[in-house]
């Protein structure tokens, strides 16, 4: 299966992407996770990344595409790919069928997960990620074992102020993907408040359904 997530910051892309891209046994491609890898590891196109991120702007298109066509030439990708994160502009989203067109195949569906701006702003500010393992908590909602460890830190731009603009930026920028999607009948709109499970069940159910 050939799938894209669609929604806010936070609304549990990364946390859904994990987990169903194991029941479907794709790789899950996370273009927010390969960016913060790159600045990391202080390579090139982390330095051209960075300022964007930081400030909760998107990075721009020629960066971002260059690095999802490369990500999707990998051999793990042939039996297809769960997109977490991208495209996010109708830009990306039309570049990406173009991609996916020049290798003779489509994108199955896109799921988009709903949440409101006021739990996007309470997942985000509880949201700690182990250093060592990369797993994404939450202090209220999914408690790491050790709320004090050093091992946890705080994504630099889930601060309130860079929340705000990434909230702008998706309303703007990302938001009419969703209408792109729905033109071209692949859109699947989940209710993605309720536990985690929940929302697993629902989008899986979607997925099941559209593999029928
Ligand atoms: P995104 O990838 O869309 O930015 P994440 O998957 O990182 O979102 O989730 C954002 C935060 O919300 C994380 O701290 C995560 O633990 C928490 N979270 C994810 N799904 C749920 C849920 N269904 N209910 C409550 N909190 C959730
Ligand atoms: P995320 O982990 O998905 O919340 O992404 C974190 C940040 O990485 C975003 O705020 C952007 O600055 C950048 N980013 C991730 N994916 C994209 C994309 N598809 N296009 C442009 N910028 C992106």
């Amino acid at each position: 299966m050939r799938l894209v997530l669609v929604g806010p910051p936070g609304a549990g892309k990364g946390t859904q992407a994990e987990i169903v891209a194991g029941e479907l046994g794709v790789p899950k491609i996370s273009t927010g996770d390969i960016f913060r890898a790159n600045v990391s590891g202080g390579t090139q196109l982390g330095l051209e990344a960075k300022r964007y991120m930081d400030a909760g702007d998107l990075v721009p298109d020629e960066v971002t595409n260059k690095m999802v066509a490369e990500r999707l030439a990998a051999e793990d990708a042939a039996g297809g790919f769960l997109l977490d994160g991208y495209p996010r502009n109708t830009e990306q989203a039309e570049v990406l069928d173009r991609m996916l067109e020049a290798q003779g195949r489509a994108l199955d569906l896109a799921l988009e997960l709903t949440v409101d701006d006021d739990e996007v702003v309470r997942r985000l500010s509880g949201r700690r990620v182990s250093k060592s393992t990369g797993k994404v908590y939450h202090l209220e909602f999914d408690p790491p074992p050790d709320p004090d460890s050093d091992d946890l830190y705080q994504r630099s731009d889930d601060q309130p102020e860079t929340i705000k603009n990434r909230l702008k930026v998706y309303a703007e920028q990302t938001a009419p993907i969703v209408g792109y999607y729905a033109e071209r009948g692949k859109l699947v709109r989940i209710d993605a408040v309720g536990g985690v499970d929940a929302v697993t069940e629902r989008a899986m159910s979607a997925i099941r359904a559209d593999a029928e």
